[in-house]
């Protein structure tokens, strides 16, 4: 059992059953809820990408996390 801090909103992460509590992206922990509020804040965004680039979306994802770890929440535009 590990015990991890989410890198956005320094909560608790229990991995203690699997990984389904926390998810590594961009090289950071996120708790659950951080890692739903990065989907939510990014699906729009997504959205007016045509067509589909993974390496900007690798991009996008990174700043995306770096920016909510900077400001510790998820208002990032
Ligand atoms: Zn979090």
């Amino acid at each position: 059992m590990k015990n991890l801090k989410c890198d956005v909103c320094h909560s608790d992460i229990t991995t203690a059953i699997n990984q389904r509590s926390y998810m590594h992206v961009a090289h950071r922990e996120l708790c659950e809820s951080c890692y739903e509020e990065l989907n939510f804040f990014l699906r729009p965004i997504i959205r007016t990408k045509q067509p589909f680039n993974y390496e900007w979306f690798d991009r996008l994802v990174k700043d995306s996390v770096e920016k909510a770890i900077t400001r510790g929440k998820w208002d990032i535009r």
